[in-house]
């Protein structure tokens, strides 16, 4: 969630508690209970200056503010009206969002909020005023199916409330675990699987030892590209080369080994898979590559070896390194096995 999510989010929670102080309001009036009704007002100012706060971009002091107050709310309903009515209950909601506002708090670079300690007096709070109500009774009577319905409602607001936090956190991760794993395993640039991932998945692929081979390509004369154009022509024909590659060679795993140079591991024979190769190496050399006003003329060179039973993972690699160096001595836009 970026601050301006944060922020709108904020708002509707604001305008949610202070329909909800409103309509309370009502409900304490018809209980008599004058000390709640009183309470209210302050309640309802504590709100409207929410917003005054939060669009001053004082989200921590909002925080604070408005745990301050519904914990006290909380405790002053809890004594005035019993437990049976189970305005405690807001409590099991509350830890787990200053847990989470301390988080986002760390992430954004604000002020930081201790969850730990705030946690600590809401679990107090609740534990005295609970007591005490269980021990006193409460200060003003209501009536059994009036209670009895408002520990529903509130029970079931605060459940509702743990299921939704609960998804937001769980979709919160995945989301990040996502954003991780591509981090570790795709290039920025080309959006193709990394050297450090490909080196992970031909052990794998080793260890499965099926029929396969692998193929180093590199593109010709690349350095005289990014001379003659500049680097930023030169990234764009790696993004294209890249695109290129995806599509012809879309039953393999396709990576950026390093620079310019790229390597494909394709399940099969050679004399299968080397056919989609050249495929590829004819796609590049017909594609015109436009950058602003230039046509940059590009080429590839590729060497591939078959996987043989026994072999390591950079004898593999090295054998088709060797064929890819025959192809560059023998004129380069070929493709050597
Ligand atoms: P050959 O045909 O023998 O492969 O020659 P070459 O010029 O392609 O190879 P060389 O190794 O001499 O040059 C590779 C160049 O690739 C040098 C380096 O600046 C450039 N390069 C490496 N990574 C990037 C990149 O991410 N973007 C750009 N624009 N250039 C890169
Ligand atoms: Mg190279
Ligand atoms: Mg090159």
């Amino acid at each position: 969630m970026d601050l301006n999510r944060i922020r709108r989010f904020t708002y509707s929670v604001n305008t949610v508690i202070l329909l909800l102080v409103i309509g309370l309001a009502g409900f304490f009036y018809l209980c008599k209970a004058t000390i709640l009704l009183w309470f209210s007002i302050p309640t309802l100012l504590v709100y409207v200056i929410g917003y005054a706060i939060i669009a001053k971009d004082r989200l921590d002091i909002y925080v604070r503010l408005v745990y301050f107050w519904i914990t006290l709310y909380m405790c002053l309903c809890t004594y005035c009206l019993g437990y049976k009515i189970g305005f405690h209950l807001y409590c099991m909601s509350m830890i787990p969002i200053i847990f989470y506002t301390e988080y986002m708090a760390d992430k954004l670079g604000r002020k930081k909020i201790n969850a730990f300690v705030v946690s600590g007096i809401i679990a107090i709070c609740y534990l005295i005023s609970t007591g005490y109500a269980g021990f006193k009774g409460p200060l003003y009577e209501v009536d059994n199916a009036i209670a009895g319905s408002f520990w529903a409602f509130n029970s079931v607001i605060v459940l509702a409330f743990l299921v939704f936090y609960s998804r937001l956190m769980l979709s919160l991760i995945g989301d990040y675990e996502k954003k991780l794993r591509q981090t570790a395993q795709v290039d920025k640039l080309t959006g193709l699987y990394n050297r450090h991932y490909m080196a992970g998945k031909l052990e794998t692929s080793m260890s499965e030892g099926k029929p396969q081979f692998i193929t180093m390509v590199d593109i010709d004369d690349f350095k005289k590209i990014n001379d003659r154009y500049g680097h930023n022509a030169g990234d764009y024909v790696l993004v294209n080369v890249a695109r290129i590659m995806r599509e012809v060679c879309s039953e393999s795993s396709v990576s950026r080994w390093g620079g310019e140079e790229f390597l494909i591991l394709t399940y099969g024979s050679l004399e299968e898979g080397l056919p989609v190769i050249e495929k590829f190496r004819q796609r590049v050399e017909s594609e015109d590559f436009i950058f602003g006003e230039q046509h940059i003329k590009v080429t590839v060179t590729a060497g591939a070896f078959a996987y043989t039973a026994g072999i390591t993972a950079d004898k593999w690699i090295s054998a088709a390194d060797d064929n890819l160096y025959k192809g560059k001595k023998s004129g380069k836009n070929k493709v050597v096995s």
